[in-house]
């Protein structure tokens, strides 16, 4: 089988434990399938990136003994690549003038990932008075073709999603200029010939749109695997916002034990990184490999 996958790390701070279920949960994918595991450093949005993230995780993944193939892939390079995507969707999308309290105001549902659903006041046009500030694409009515998209999970099964009542019409390109998560996730997963994306929970509701865009600009839809995400005792998913501390990364092994744990994966004390991933891969190839 030809298997690309890739891990998708956003530059926001070093690898933590729930960054490296999602590194791990990928790699040992990608081992499983003897497939290429591809690396791509998500800083498109350049506000949130931290300098010296990116350097981080690459020396955590090295040291963990994770090595990805070919070159790393900065997002913040490839903005022609998103501005040509987001050209062609052109008879789809529109400029949107709607400040966020606006949105909000409007009451009209909460999106599946929390955000309001955007309530299409600018659809016909910017109102008088309003300045363009994001780049929104038009999701179909309920009547039309891809209004409910559907996939098969891996992992979790059937997810069924109706983009008219529970995303609305999502951003491309944000009011502060940089190019939305969504845009360039398919635009790299698609230039990186990416076939399988292995990734966190926390992203399932966003592949319905992801799967939306790529059927709009015609390139093929990666089968998708999403893994539990690591929360805090809060129940908030890990991240450096809600208390996530940077690996030990002078206990290689323990962290990869900890995390192997979180996958159910039941793996013997390992007294090499080898060692680990062997024993890794093997159940997750008994857990995951398509038969
Ligand atoms: N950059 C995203 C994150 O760090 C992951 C994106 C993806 O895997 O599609 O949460």
């Amino acid at each position: 089988m030809n298997y690309v996958g890739r891990f998708a790390p956003s530059p926001t701070g070093p690898l933590h434990a729930g960054s490296l279920v999602a590194a791990m949960a990928s790699y040992l994918d990608a081992k499983a399938h003897h497939g290429l595991w591809r690396l791509r450093m998500e800083d498109v949005d350049e506000a949130r990136t931290v300098p010296g993230a990116a350097d981080a995780i690459l020396q955590a993944l090295a040291t963990l003994g994770m090595q990805w193939d070919g070159e790393v892939v900065w997002q913040s390079t490839r903005k022609a690549l998103y501005a040509a995507a987001a050209e062609r969707l052109a008879s789809h999308t529109y400029f949107c003038g709607c400040t966020r309290r606006e949105i909000a105001d409007s009451r009209i549902g909460i999106a599946a990932d929390g955000a309001d659903v955007y309530p299409g006041t600018c659809r016909k046009g910017l109102a008088i008075g309003k300045h363009a500030r994001a780049l929104r694409i038009r999701v179909p009515a309920q009547d039309e073709p891809n209004e409910c998209i559907s996939f098969q999970d891996r992992c979790l099964g059937e997810l069924v999603q109706h983009l008219a009542t529970e995303v609305g019409d999502f951003v491309l390109k944000r009011a502060d200029g940089f190019w939305a998560y969504q845009l360039a996730v398919i635009v790299d997963d698609d230039d990186q010939d990416i076939t399988h994306v292995v990734r966190g929970a926390d992203l399932l509701e966003s592949t319905p749109r992801q799967i939306y865009l790529q059927r709009l600009l015609q390139v093929p839809t990666p089968s998708y695997l999403h893994v539990p995400v690591v929360t805090n005792h809060a129940g908030e998913k890990l991240s450096k916002q809600t208390g996530a501390t940077a690996l030990d990364l002078t206990n290689p092994l323990e962290e990869l034990a900890r995390s192997a744990r979180f996958l159910k994966l039941p793996i013997s004390a390992s007294d090499s990184l080898t060692h680990f991933w062997e024993q890794a891969t093997a159940e997750w190839a008994k857990r995951f490999l398509e038969k």
